[in-house]
């Protein structure tokens, strides 16, 4: 029988720097590549939004695949069950991935690898998705880190692993399309506008940014009117780019165009949040749904469905904050210090629990991701490992005047004037309270 290898791809939507599918190829013989709808119910669901990228970007893939003489198969169901009834249709004896790092995920991983090994197949795995692998990065006194700084000094002072070069060769196949549907709303076909999907739209958007708007990141990254940060999340959140990549491009970037070295370090410092997350979510499986920090679990939150609903659907009255909200339901992103900004409202103004937020974010965030999304809510509500102190507390009407200075984001996405549904001031000090009692 022929040397067939199974290429598990999850989320390395990519052909270029994988090096799973290096592992499949030098095997030798056929390499079928397989995605999996997982069903089990330890994994967290994706959101609509992501649902819709991810169908998008299997289809750019299979073609990619197709290119190189691989067929990719979408299948569903639970891991386990479905990964070994593919070995078994097409007389596997070896499958590979790249490793993925929330706990639920990993004990499913181990519990595959278990079993194909019992049963005699290979079964290796391979470190792709981030610049250093979670477990590799620990303090001096051999602690996970909490806190980023620490966690980036170490970070950059590691050689981070160089790409590995885009596979040539295979009898091309015809090309493919994803014969599973990925059920999305209606809304979400909308988002079709705002994207290019796949490696390389990826790639070009990298390059793009590299070349011209990386040079005022440090000053303008804030100011959401410029749209002038990278928009590479949702690339990364799928794998359509590695990290790895990111890193070199921008490294070699340094060594042509030595004047921008200080703008490219600290795009690199933000690209390295993405890691400190992974970080985070592979200790502490329940980032999600419980405060890092264990005080904040006894804080007495609001309920008011209006009050959320307001928020969901830009209709606050408050302008800035409207201009996200609506942002995100338009395109599935928002940009960082307008993410503070909603997610300061929600948690300290109008007291509602930041596990609401993260939820609709995760819904229509195209970027959505299990480490970066509720990370970043701990941080905004004050709970997580590294966050605001909870006494910091933005107030939206000078974040506007600061950094949207002439008003144009806000009268792009909310222009028409409304009456804001909460005081800031007294919900401020309403706020304060709630938390120093905590
Ligand atoms: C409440 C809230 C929720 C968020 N949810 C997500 C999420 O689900 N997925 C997600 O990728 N990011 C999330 N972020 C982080 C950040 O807002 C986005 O990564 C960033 O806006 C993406 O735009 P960009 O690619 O243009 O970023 P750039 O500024 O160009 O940064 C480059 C890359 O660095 C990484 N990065 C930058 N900032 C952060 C950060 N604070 N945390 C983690 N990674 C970062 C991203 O991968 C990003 O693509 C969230 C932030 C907040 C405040």
């Amino acid at each position: 029988m022929p040397y067939t290898t199974l290429l598990w791809l999850r989320n390395d939507l990519r052909i270029a720097d994988n090096p799973a599918l290096r592992a499949a190829l030098g095997r030798g013989g056929t390499v079928v590549a397989i995605h999996l709808n997982e069903t089990d119910p330890s994994l967290r669901q994706r959101g609509a939004a992501s649902r819709w990228w991810l169908h998008q970007s299997l289809n750019s893939l299979a073609d990619n695949l197709a290119k190189r003489g691989i067929r990719l198969e979408t299948l569903e169901g639970p891991a386990e069950a479905t990964v070994v009834a593919a070995v078994a249709r097409h007389g596997a004896q070896a499958v590979v991935w790249n490793r993925r790092y929330a706990p639920a995920e990993r004990e499913i991983d181990a519990a595959i690898k278990q079993r194909l090994t019992d049963d005699g197949i290979s079964a290796t795995s391979y470190p792709g998705n981030v610049l250093v692998e979670p477990f590799d990065i620990e303090t001096k006194a051999g602690f996970p880190y909490g806190v980023f700084t620490p966690f980036w000094n170490a970070l950059r002072a590691r050689d981070i692993a160089a790409p590995i070069a885009t596979p040539e060769g295979g009898s091309p196949l015809v090309p493919q399309t994803v014969d599973r549907a990925y059920r999305t709303p209606a809304w979400a076909r909308k988002l079709a506008q705002h994207w290019s999907i796949g490696e390389a739209p990826a790639r070009e958007r990298l390059m793009a940014f590299l070349d011209g708007d990386v040079a005022t990141y440090p000053e303008r990254r804030d100011f959401p009117a410029d749209a002038s940060t990278s928009k590479l999340s949702p690339h990364l959140a799928f794998g359509e780019i590695s990290a790895r990549q990111v890193w070199h491009a921008a490294r070699m970037q340094m060594d042509r165009a030595p004047e921008r070295s200080e703008a490219l370090q600290k795009f690199l410092s933000e690209l390295a949040w993405r890691d400190f997350h992974i970080h985070q979510l592979y200790h502490r499986p329940d980032i999600a749904t419980v405060p890092m920090q264990p005080r904040f679990a006894a804080l007495e939150w609001r309920t008011s469905a209006n009050d959320l609903r307001a928020w969901q659907r830009g209709e606050t009255g408050i302008p800035i904050v409207d201009a996200g909200m609506r942002e995100l339901w338009e395109t599935g992103f928002m940009q960082n210090r307008v993410r503070m900004l909603v997610a300061s409202l929600l948690t300290k103004n109008l007291l509602l629990d930041w596990r609401l937020g993260e939820a609709w974010f995760w819904d229509c965030l195209v970027d959505a991701d299990e480490a970066s999304n509720p990370g970043n809510w701990q941080w905004v509500a004050g709970c997580g490992n590294d966050a605001a102190p909870y006494f910091r507390i933005f107030n939206p009407v000078t974040q506007a005047e600061k950094f949207d200075p002439d008003g144009s984001y806000v009268r792009r996405w909310a222009p028409e004037p409304r009456t804001p549904i909460v005081d800031l001031k007294a919900s401020r000090e309403r706020a304060l309270a709630a938390f120093g009692a905590v």
